[in-house]
């Protein structure tokens, strides 16, 4: 079985990622190690290294490995970043971030889900993530600024809050659009002006928050 997975894994990495345009040598291993199946419930697990979204319970998902790489190769991360992660969720992106930069705070407005996700992270022998249950929306302010912000839900607009805990030269990715579809932008800080970029269309589940969605 686990053998299975290793496979899964490498041909996930070779047919989904690489062909698609995925580069940045870091992301591509990071993702060719972690046991993304791990982080689904067990009878899902056969579907973790698929090209879709899986469900995760409390009606979240898991992001599709390509959607994944594509956000974490465009926080461009060296190993030695400030990161925040809004939507912790199962912890598998957590678990990206925290093989890249290095040190990771990571709020989830679902308690249980937190609670999972750090248990497995802790299993897993993660030491440098700080996990918070709370309204990501409001950002992190005792550990700002960020040099990576990566927001794994849809929001309605760009949070202000966490432009504001951007570092000078900090990438902060986020889905922004309706509730149902949405653009993956990415906004770089350059002292007090803020550059966007337009990664392309997708679907994420919504952020619920202050500077959110309404529940
Ligand atoms: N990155 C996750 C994907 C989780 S789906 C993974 O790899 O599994 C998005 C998550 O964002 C959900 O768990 C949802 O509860 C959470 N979320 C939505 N709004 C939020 C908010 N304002 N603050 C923190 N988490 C939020």
């Amino acid at each position: 079985m686990s053998q299975d997975f290793a496979l899964a894994r490498e041909r996930m990495v070779k047919n989904q990622l690489i062909p698609r345009g995925i580069r940045d040598e870091r992301v591509l291993e990071a993702m060719g190690k972690i046991h993304r199946h791990l982080f689904i419930e067990e009878a899902l697990a056969g579907e973790a290294y698929n090209d879709h979204p899986v469900p995760i319970g409390e009606k979240q998902t898991i992001s599709q490995p390509y959607i994944v790489a594509l956000m974490t190769e465009a926080l461009e991360l060296k190993g030695d970043e400030n990161t925040l992660e809004i939507g912790t969720g199962s912890g598998y992106q957590t678990a990206i971030l925290a093989e890249l930069s290095s040190r990771v705070h990571t709020i989830e407005r679902i308690t249980s889900l937190m609670v999972n996700a750090r248990k497995l992270l802790d299993r897993l022998g993660y030491t440098n993530i700080l996990f918070k249950a709370f309204d990501g929306t409001l950002g992190w302010k005792e550990y700002a600024p960020f040099d990576a912000i990566m927001v794994t839900a849809g929001a309605p607009s760009l949070p202000g809050p966490l432009m504001d805990q951007l570092a000078d030269n900090g990438r902060m990715i986020v889905p922004v659009g309706d509730r149902y579809s949405q653009e993956l932008i990415k906004v770089t800080r350059k002292g007090d002006s803020m550059e966007q970029d337009n990664l392309g269309g997708c679907r994420f589940v919504n952020l619920i928050g202050v500077h959110g969605w309404s529940d």
